[in-house]
């Protein structure tokens, strides 16, 4: 499933290749057939993200929900669009690109109440701009969850996945199992402040890099798959050298070193 860095950069390359075009909207699939004949044509305004959802304004009253889910994928084109492949629930034609969307977990046309309903569900996104720490810090603070369900918990905070859970609770040294209410205001600071900055990383590349590219002596653009990356499906900790221990935590693999994450 793709993590909050890659909805955001949707949202921003959308919004840059079709924002302020007419726009061609169809389904060649036809389960969204209707709504899009009643925006083909149209301006679309803005498109925005908030953690794993993406937003296609065209008025106040209508905006596409998409969230991808596990088989979401987006396929963009030069025009002309080739023939469509597989089932491609929505297609959206620009002046110069057109994109296809296949197989999204949701894919439908809301007004601004819906669109405010998903967000109040949601948890804060570290790369929305106004985002509020504070309101996070209160969810963990008061919570005897294991702090790497808390990090997956969409309610809590909105866009980290499973590379960026482990990721970010091995760089601060927090074993996944800490409960949210152990975690110091400080310690929370931090992994705030890493989450931010390593989700801006992963916007900027369009991919996950949690290391240092300097210490590792390349441009952060050239790591390969197996350098971008401390703890996430490896088997040893770049740290020490011990063996990592994996095991399922919230319904997902986490991956974590017991002597460096305490
Ligand atoms: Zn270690």
């Amino acid at each position: 499933m793709p993590e909050g860095h890659t909805i955001h950069r949707l949202a921003r390359d959308h919004g840059k290749w079709f924002a302020g075009q007419q726009m061609g909207v169809a389904s060649p699939q036809g389960r969204f057939a209707a709504e899009a004949k009643r925006l083909d044509g149209k301006t679309l305004q803005d498109v925005t993200a908030h953690g794993k959802h993406l937003f296609y304004h065209w008025s106040p009253r209508q905006i596409i929900h998409v969230h991808l889910g596990l088989y979401g994928k987006f396929r963009v084109h030069k025009n002309p669009a080739p023939e469509p492949r597989g089932a491609v629930r929505l297609r959206m034609i620009g002046q110069q690109r057109a994109f296809d969307l296949n197989g999204p977990n949701r894919c439908e046309l809301i007004g601004k109440g819906k669109l405010l309903e998903i967000r109040s569900r949601l948890g804060e996104d570290p790369l929305r701009e106004h985002a509020c720490p504070e309101t996070v810090w209160q969810r963990i603070e008061r919570s005897r969850a294991p702090l790497g369900t808390l990090l997956l918990n969409q309610t809590v905070i909105a866009g980290v996945g499973n590379v960026y859970r482990a990721e970010i609770l091995f760089l601060l040294g927090i074993h996944p199992e800490r409960p949210g209410n152990e975690l110091q205001r400080d310690d929370f600071d931090d992994l705030w402040q890493l989450t931010v900055d390593l989700l801006n990383i992963g916007v900027r590349y369009n991919r996950i890099i949690t290391v240092d590219a300097k210490r590792i002596g390349k441009p952060a653009s050239r790591l390969n798959s197996g350098e971008r990356l401390n703890i996430y499906k490896k088997t040893k900790c770049p740290r020490c050298n011990r063996r990592v221990r994996t095991w399922e935590l919230a319904n997902r693999k986490m991956y974590a070193c017991e002597k460096c994450q305490t």
